[in-house]
């Protein structure tokens, strides 16, 4: 099964190609991050942070495709981490 063809277990949508800043702990593998905002693991996110942590963040869900290994990524708004998307043209 190749990368490409891994979805997100949550609401079942493409996972796009994430670079990792170099600060991040996954090293700077690409990560495959689900980046829809209707993804109810992202939806979710926010009312548990709200709750749990006063925070107003989320996390969006985050899997690493070198390793297998899968986790949140947090994300402070909807937009972050949009900018590390790596474009696949098609
Ligand atoms: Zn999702």
């Amino acid at each position: 099964m190749s990368a490409e063809e891994k979805k997100c277990p949550h609401c079942n949508g493409k996972l796009s190609k994430w670079q990792p800043p170099l600060e991040a702990s996954w090293g700077t593998d690409i990560q495959l991050v689900c980046f829809n905002d209707e993804c109810p693991y992202f939806v979710k996110g926010w009312e548990w942070m709200a709750t749990k942590y006063q925070q107003k963040a989320s996390y969006r869900y985050r899997y690493n495709p070198e390793t297998g290994e899968e986790g949140p990524l947090p994300a402070w708004s909807a937009a972050a981490h949009k900018d590390r998307i790596v474009d696949d043209e098609e």
